[in-house]
């Protein structure tokens, strides 16, 4: 059973979902005001992992994340460019999703986006006001964190060292420096947008949208809420706290993972790109990035350089490399095979001693930097055996990496018409698309995906651009 280390207890629990056979979890998304940089990108290949894995093991999965698209940081930037919250925040939702479907990750079940939710949050704040948790002030609505108990559990913290503590809004009326806004009174304005609500016109805080957002798409006592570790506190503590002042009950387990570092300044300019994951994504094979991710333990800090980064990409050469000496490898079944069942007719056969220890790996706080050495070693064993003349085991080792890489997001690239076996009409196609991707035409970048996907066509990004071979279902 899978065990997670748990924010709020701070222990490592095994998750038990709430019903059988089931597993939801909810993900603070981006604040779409900018391009994404290498935190979300770690942030979505994370969770993506989870999701995947909790999938593999026969769990069917509900994965909500937001986008929050109203924000003081969308508005800010909608008056410096004289354009409206709503444009802003279009533009670098369009782009997230691009970058999150470059990152080969799933797309969450439900991403609802904040201003959808305006009116359940008003309803939300109405009875935090009615329960005498919130209070009225010049400036709108806060919590009154003193009325929560055991307000500071996911900071670790006692609510006097909070009171103290620096990261808190400032507001004179405030009853308390940890108490937070619920709704900002404001006017509308060109770029900034405002909602009729009972204490006059403005916009919910953001620690409202979550709380409102996961209950509402998931319910009670869903079973993990998820994030980095910088939303622990505030963000997650205050999203918690409306829930308990309601007496509702929240989410079962906290899983915040860690900060990605870029080295040092005297490296910094030689990085200079690296920092927007754009960039990153537009220079090297997304699998890189992903398995990068993969080899530092989740709630580690991840350093990424460019060596750490040119050594995945040779790793993944040896992936690829057993792919293609083993394409029947390939044709293994999807999902983690049950324990003792054995093939299931005309499967190719894999290791279950060997997806057992993947599992374990996973399966403790999903230790994903073991789960990888095991996959690596595998493929050593499997090319050895090979070697040896043993063709029925080493396809069996090689199928169990398949199996592995899989569950990890890691698709191996056997071997594959590449661009240069595209019939006349992809190949336009495919000119025509990374065109409009060097100018950062995404629209069009994605018609043309769809284009080619029409025609039967599985579509690739790589580092020389887009790549497409024979989709063998269409
Ligand atoms: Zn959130």
């Amino acid at each position: 059973m899978l065990h997670l280390h748990d924010t709020a207890t701070g222990r490592t629990v095994p998750v038990v979902p709430r019903t059988a056979g089931a597993f939801s979890f909810y993900v603070c998304g981006p604040t779409v005001y900018d391009v994404p940089h290498l935190g979300h990108g770690r942030s979505v290949l994370v969770f993506d992992v989870l999701r995947r894995y909790v999938e593999a093991t026969g769990l069917a999965v509900v994965h909500v994340a937001n986008i929050t698209d109203v924000d003081d940081k969308i508005i800010q930037r909608a008056q410096q460019e004289d354009r409206t919250a709503a444009a802003v925040a279009g533009q670098f939702e369009e782009l997230w999703w691009d970058v999150v479907d470059r990152l080969g990750a799933l797309r969450p079940t439900r991403a609802p986006r904040a201003t959808e939710y305006v009116g359940h949050m008003i309803d939300l704040i109405g009875e935090l006001v009615a329960a005498g948790a919130a209070y009225e002030t010049p400036g709108g609505v806060y919590l009154a964190t003193g009325s929560v108990p055991g307000y500071g559990l996911l900071a670790h913290q006692q609510l006097d060292e909070l009171r103290t503590g620096a990261r808190v809004e400032v507001d004179e009326h405030k009853q308390s420096p940890t108490d937070f806004a619920l709704w900002r009174r404001d006017e509308p304005s060109a770029a900034a947008p405002a909602w009729p609500s009972p204490w006059g016109p403005g916009r919910p805080g953001w620690h409202t949208e979550c709380v409102v957002m996961s209950l509402d798409l998931l319910g009670e006592g869903f079973d993990l809420h998820g994030g980095g570790l910088d939303l622990r506190f505030p963000h997650h503590e205050n999203e918690r706290a409306q829930a308990v002042a309601l007496g509702r009950e929240f989410a079962h387990v906290w899983m915040h993972h860690g900060f990605v570092e870029v080295e040092g300044e005297k490296m910094s300019k030689s990085l200079g790109n690296f920092t927007s994951l754009v960039d990153l994504l537009d220079r090297t094979d997304a699998r890189a990035f992903r398995l990068l991710v993969l080899r530092s333990h989740y709630r580690s800090p991840l350093e990424v350089t460019p060596a750490s980064v040119a050594d995945a990409e040779t790793a993944l050469g040896r992936l690829d490399a057993v792919a293609r000496r083993f394409p029947e490898a390939l044709s293994v079944g999807a999902g983690l095979p049950r324990q003792g069942a054995g093939p299931t007719g005309g499967e190719t056969v894999v290791d279950e001693a060997e997806i057992a220890g993947f599992q374990s790996s996973m399966d403790d706080d999903l230790d994903t930097p073991a789960a990888v050495s095991r996959m690596f070693d595998l493929i050593r064993r499997a090319n050895a055996t090979a070697d040896a003349g043993d063709g029925a085991a080493a396809l069996r080792l090689a199928a169990t990496v398949v199996v592995i890489a899989r569950t990890l997001g890691l698709e191996p690239r056997g071997p594959q018409p590449g661009a240069g076996q595209a019939d006349d009409e992809a190949t336009d196609l495919i000119r025509r698309r990374d065109a409009a991707r060097a100018a950062r035409d995404f629209t069009a970048a994605d018609a043309l995906r769809d284009e080619l996907h029409e025609r039967g066509w599985i579509v690739e990004d790589g580092p020389e651009g887009t790549r497409v071979r024979r989709d063998p279902s269409s």
